[in-house]
């Protein structure tokens, strides 16, 4: 490894991939520096696997924004590059006149985020396409779908590689500071502490963003960057029932994420989830006792389950920057010249839809990062 390199990507999750995909496109100087000992084991491998349309957020706002051009971006990913994935569309229904209003005004946010041939359907339709679902109206999103999330990761794992991007795992980043015009980035690894020059960092570090923005002298909290983990559970439909529905099947959200929905994989295994809890620690265990929460959720919209078609499965950790009870947080994706660090890009607060923004994020990413070095 060279003492000095131009860019230094911190994190080989989806974003840190498809960052180091697209950035290695036009500089081949590009180190990608990941505490495990592959990529892709943390919140990247610990989702729905949904490819989402972006109809949830505000206008104009980077959620929307990249998740729009995300969801165009992935589904040419995955035909150019054989990703097994299916755009099986989704229903956000309503089991009552409020919940009506609230599928409404989702429509008109989609509308308005540009997403594509949302419709707003009654429950005639409903019976006709999703026979088992008890729902008095639903949105239809048609460009929603899912994608075999590992093979994603890989594809663009593949293309950094091929372009000449280097990756360099059982290594921790453990701090960075600015000095004569470029950053010390201190490392750990099996031979101990060392430190690399770069040009341009990339904090594309997940559930630890707000940490290596704080070692490079960033206040967290005045900086609005403090992470707040949200655990979401999942437990696994019986495949016997799981033929119910034939589409992606969602409530209408709740205050902290999209709702405990029905998610049908590519591999055709059918699950329920995620919940929603603010935590302390991340860990992925998943707990029975919750399975009562789960079954309740699910059979106001689809009442021929029952108790024992469900069993846990897994759980995945959100870096949220919107605390239990506050509004909504868009991601930070900024270079941070105005705090006297230019070249360093943070990325935090990366939660859903962050699969599906992957590749529109790294193209914004690969221009502030071209600015940077130029
Ligand atoms: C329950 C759940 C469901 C979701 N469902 C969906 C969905 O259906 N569709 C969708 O679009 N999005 C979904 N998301 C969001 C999506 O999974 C994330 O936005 C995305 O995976 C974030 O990727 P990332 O690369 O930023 O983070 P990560 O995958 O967490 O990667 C960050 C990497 O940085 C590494 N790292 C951290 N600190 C250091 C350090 N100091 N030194 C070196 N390496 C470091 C970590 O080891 C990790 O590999 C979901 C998220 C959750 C939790």
């Amino acid at each position: 490894m060279p003492a000095e390199v131009d860019v230094i990507i911190i994190g080989a999750g989806v974003v840190g991939l498809a960052i180091a995909a697209e950035v290695s496109q036009f500089n081949k100087n590009v180190f990608v520096f990941e505490k495990n000992r592959t990529f892709g084991l943390e919140t990247s491998s610990h989702n729905s696997e949904v490819i989402h349309a972006g109809m949830y957020y505000p206008e104009n706002s980077f959620k929307a924004k990249f998740c729009v051009r995300g969801n165009k971006l992935l589904y040419e990913i995955c035909r150019k590059f054989n990703i097994n994935h299916k755009k099986l569309g989704k229903l956000i229904v309503a089991a009552d006149d409020v919940e009506s209003k609230e599928v409404d005004r989702l429509y008109r946010q989609g509308i308005k985020n540009g997403v594509a041939g949302l419709r707003i359907l009654a429950r005639d339709d409903i019976k006709r396409l999703e026979p088992n679902v008890n729902i008095v109206a639903a949105l239809l999103s048609p460009s929603t779908g899912v994608i075999d999330s590992y093979n994603l990761l890989r594809c663009f794992y593949g293309r950094a590689k091929e372009n000449g991007a280097e990756f360099i795992f059982n290594t921790e980043v453990i701090g960075i500071e600015r000095k004569n015009g470029t950053y010390r980035v201190d490392i750990r690894d099996d031979e101990g502490i060392s430190s690399v020059t770069a040009k341009v960092v990339i904090n594309a570090a997940g559930l630890f963003s707000d940490r290596i923005a704080q070692s490079a002298g960033i206040d967290p909290v005045k900086a609005g960057y403090r992470l707040h983990y949200c655990k979401g559970q999942y437990f696994s439909l019986d495949p016997g029932v799981g033929h119910l529905v034939r589409r992606l099947v969602y409530p209408v959200p709740e205050q902290a994420g999209v709702g405990i929905h029905i998610t049908l994989s590519v591999d055709g295994s059918v699950r329920l989830g995620p919940d929603t809890k603010y935590v302390d620690k991340i860990e992925y265990t998943v707990n029975e006792n919750d399975k009562a929460d789960f079954y309740r959720a699910a059979h106001r919209y689809l009442p021929s389950i029952a108790p024992d078609d469900l069993a846990p499965d897994f759980a995945g950790v959100r870096p949220k920057l919107q605390g239990l009870g506050e509004g909504f947080r868009d991601y930070v994706i900024r270079d941070e010249s105005d705090k006297g660090l230019p070249g360093l890009i943070n990325l935090i607060g990366i939660e859903s839809p962050g699969l599906t923004a992957s590749p529109a994020i790294a193209e914004y990413v690969a221009g502030l990062t071209s600015e940077a070095l130029n």
